[in-house]
């Protein structure tokens, strides 16, 4: 199951994103997972639901687009939808043909939200660590 590898790096490129914006909780998190990849959205969503456990993006929830394969031929330029994994240029029968779209995986955005306000200047203490917040 490959989706939960996916889902795993994708939630650490979240957290270093959300690290990097001093943000507190990730609320949405937009990908885009193109048709080449053989990923069935639903498997990562469960596998990103539960990499996210423990995490800054405990809330996060999971938007996904999806992106056809397309592929274009390097013989005459003509770009084409394959159907099969060998594939060939319709058009002059070239298999000679390189991915333009459908080979990507990656994150889009990443929605984050600061409960502090940013640049406030009031006089308290710049970082007073409130411990993990645990339920009553
Ligand atoms: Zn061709």
């Amino acid at each position: 199951m490959h989706e939960f590898s996916i889902a795993t790096a994708i939630i650490e490129q979240t957290c270093a994103v959300a690290r990097e914006y001093d943000a507190d909780t990730v609320t949405e998190v937009h990908v885009v997972i193109g048709a080449h990849r053989q990923v069935v959205p639903e498997m990562l969503e469960t596998a990103f639901d539960a990499a996210k456990c423990g995490t800054i993006a405990e809330s996060a929830t999971l938007l996904w687009r999806e992106t056809p394969l397309r592929a274009q031929c390097a013989q005459c330029l003509a770009a084409f939808e394959p159907a099969e994994v060998f594939w060939r240029c319709p058009n002059c029968g070239s298999n000679r043909c390189n991915i333009l779209t459908g080979d990507e995986l990656l994150i889009k955005s990443v929605v984050l939200e600061q409960s502090k306000e940013d640049g406030a200047t009031d006089d308290r203490a710049p970082d007073e660590d409130a411990p993990m917040s645990k339920p009553e």
